[in-house]
């Protein structure tokens, strides 16, 4: 029984849907992600999760846009420690 395998270049192509997702793949490479997944249910599949991984990420970096934990206090000067001997 022959099922579809997926081809061997499903794995590289994998590697890079993260990538893609987040519109940080070259231009080249953006285009041959988009052709396989065209062809490939699997990895287009894949790629639905990682979006909304991203988007899930993204709603939350739009509600806090400047979380208290994150965000960068501005180092308060020490008061001079007193009794110091
Ligand atoms: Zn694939």
């Amino acid at each position: 029984m022959s099922v579809a395998t997926p081809s061997p270049s499903c794995d590289s192509f994998r590697e890079l849907l993260a990538v893609y997702v987040i519109g940080a793949l070259e231009p080249e490479q953006a285009s041959e992600v988009r052709t396989h997944l065209g062809t490939c249910s699997a990895c287009e599949a894949e790629q639905v999760e990682l979006a909304q991984i991203v988007a899930f990420l993204d709603a939350i970096r739009r509600a806090w846009p400047d979380p208290p934990w994150i965000a960068e206090r501005p180092a308060s000067p020490m008061p001079p420690s007193k009794g110091m001997a």
